[in-house]
């Protein structure tokens, strides 16, 4: 699993440095490391689904490579979601 942490702490150390009209590269580009940083997917109780913690919709299964690399991504904003709720796994396809 990939950490992104470092590349976010830099990007925005160096936003802090431009003038206000310049930092929307570096905003554009920490939005997009965060939706690439797996984190928890929301979990309901009495509810098998997962929902994505960014959009809100829910966890419908994408592809193999989502197995492979131990990452849930969603299929409607593409934000990565951890893989470890395995008790919760519901794959509609
Ligand atoms: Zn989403």
């Amino acid at each position: 699993m990939q950490d992104y942490n470092k590349s976010i702490s830099y990007l925005c150390a160096e936003m802090k440095k431009q003038s206000k009209s310049h930092q929307k590269p570096y905003t554009d580009a920490i939005m997009a490391l965060l939706r690439l940083q797996p984190t928890e997917p929301v979990i309901k109780p009495n509810d098998p689904m997962m929902y994505c913690p960014h959009c809100g919709k829910p966890y419908t299964f994408r592809s193999a490579g989502d197995i492979k690399h131990g990452e849930r991504v969603c299929n409607n904003c593409g934000q990565h979601m951890k893989w470890d709720h395995e008790n919760k796994e519901v794959i509609t396809e």
